[in-house]
């Protein structure tokens, strides 16, 4: 149903419907056994002009369309969730880079992306800061030239596969938690090292291997906004961006998952009853809660959605307004991440729920290596703990609502640490 969307968000979900069809889905599986990366899937997202589907139209984008983007995602995600996650973390760097990019900056790191010609990964884990996103130990140090980083950054999608990675690290040795500078580091440095090759349970094409950032060398023309800004940056512009876009994924997940259980129940024919598992009543009770999980996970996330588009191109004046450091105020203000927060615990733990009980539908025939519901199981595991992990966003969702700071503001769980 296309009730509630505007043309265009109608026009994009159509086109990422037939990219999914057409072109992902035929080579998902293969992609999936061989470990391989989803090259020319992404390759087929850009000739179809949907990475830069949130960037501003004076930039050559469509707008800041959140909810195109999002849908676009879980549609993406019914063909291959491997290419959907690479999707994501290329949109999540889109949004930090043109609130604090230079006119110059802007011409080469956005201009292109709408063009289809950029892929980028963001890479802000690190092995002490795991699920917790906000906190990275690495830093740059200046130099005459611009600056010098030695990071180990522990996961980015798409690693050595990329042309940017967008990298948060400390502004300076003695600088705070808070106190992050952003850089946008080509994946052509040779001083950038992917690590190993990515072998993950599922999302098998990502790529999501670590990736060693070894006396990196980087120009002052490759740092985003002033130094120091990075943390509002992130928690405004990409942490949102991540979180929605990733629910959509694992919303679109699920409804495969649901789409493959009804195709499987509608076949199979038992030879003594000689009907299809579809006439039992206990499988159409299964089959209507799939529904009932599925839709109530949309229809919040769109809600939700909608409502952060709206703030995000508020906060995208302020910050073209060189107002940076007013907009993690705004942002407190609103409540924004605990929106967004919940919206990612839905949709990662609905989609638990809606792949077992799919799997359960397709028994023993799903339980075969390289049948369609074994894959999207795998995939599925891993949006509860990806970053902020469900259990820490709970914990952020519950100090909120009694009033207590975020876990990363001064004078709770350590931002000078
Ligand atoms: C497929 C995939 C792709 C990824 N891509 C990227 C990427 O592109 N860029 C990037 O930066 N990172 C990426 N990551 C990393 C990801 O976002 C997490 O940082 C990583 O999965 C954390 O793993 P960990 O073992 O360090 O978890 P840990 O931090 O050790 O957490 C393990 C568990 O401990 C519990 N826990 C932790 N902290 C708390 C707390 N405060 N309160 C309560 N419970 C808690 C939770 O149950 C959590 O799941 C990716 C991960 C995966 C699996």
């Amino acid at each position: 149903m296309n009730v509630g969307l505007t043309l265009q968000q109608g026009r994009w979900k159509a086109t990422a419907r037939r990219v999914a069809r057409e072109i992902l889905a035929p080579m998902a599986s293969e992609i999936d056994r061989e470990g391989k990366f989803v090259r020319a899937g992404i390759e087929a997202i850009g000739k179809n002009g949907m990475m830069g589907l949130c960037i501003p139209q004076e930039y050559g984008g469509q707008g800041i369309e959140l909810l195109s983007t999002v849908i676009a995602t879980e549609e993406l995600a019914q063909g291959c969730a491997s290419t959907a996650m690479c999707y994501v973390m290329h949109t999540c760097a889109i949004l930090p880079i043109v609130a604090a990019a230079s006119p110059e900056q802007l011409e080469k790191f956005i201009r292109p992306v709408a063009e289809g010609k950029i892929l980028y990964s963001v890479s802000a884990s690190e092995p002490g800061s795991g699920a917790h996103l906000w906190h990275v130990d690495s830093y740059a140090e200046k130099n005459a030239g611009g600056y010098v980083v030695n990071a180990f950054k522990s996961w980015a999608t798409s690693a050595g596969e990329s042309d940017y990675y967008l990298i948060p690290v400390r502004s300076s040795a003695t600088a705070s938690a808070d106190e992050l500078t952003l850089f946008l580091v080509s994946a052509s440095d040779p001083q950038v090292q992917p690590v190993g090759k990515w072998d993950g349970l599922g999302m098998r094409g990502n790529s999501s291997s670590p990736v060693k950032f070894n006396n990196c060398h980087i120009a002052a023309s490759q740092r985003i906004g002033h130094e120091g800004i990075g943390f509002p940056l992130l928690i405004a512009f990409n942490v949102p961006v991540y979180l929605l876009a990733l629910s959509g994924l694992y919303l679109g997940l699920a409804q495969r998952a649901r789409d493959v259980a009804v195709e499987h129940v509608k076949k199979r024919i038992h030879a003594d009853t000689k009907n299809p598992l579809a006439n039992l009543g206990v499988v159409q009770r299964y089959i209507a809660e799939l529904d009932c999980d599925i839709e109530a996970t949309r229809a919040y996330l769109y809600e939700v959605t909608r409502i952060l588009s709206y703030l995000t191109s508020m906060l995208m004046e302020l910050a073209k307004a060189d107002l940076l450091e007013k907009i993690v105020d705004r942002f407190y203000q609103e409540d924004a991440l605990l929106i967004v927060a919940k919206a990612k615990v839905m949709a990662t733990e609905m989609v638990l729920r809606v792949v077992n009980k799919a799997f359960q539908l397709c028994g023993g025939t799903g339980y075969r290596r390289g049948h369609e519901i074994e894959r999207l199981y795998r995939d599925a595991r891993a949006g509860t703990f990806m970053a902020p992990d469900n259990d820490t966003l709970r914990e952020i969702i519950g100090r909120r609502a009694c009033g207590l700071p975020y876990p990363w503001q001064a004078g709770s769980m350590g931002a000078k640490g």
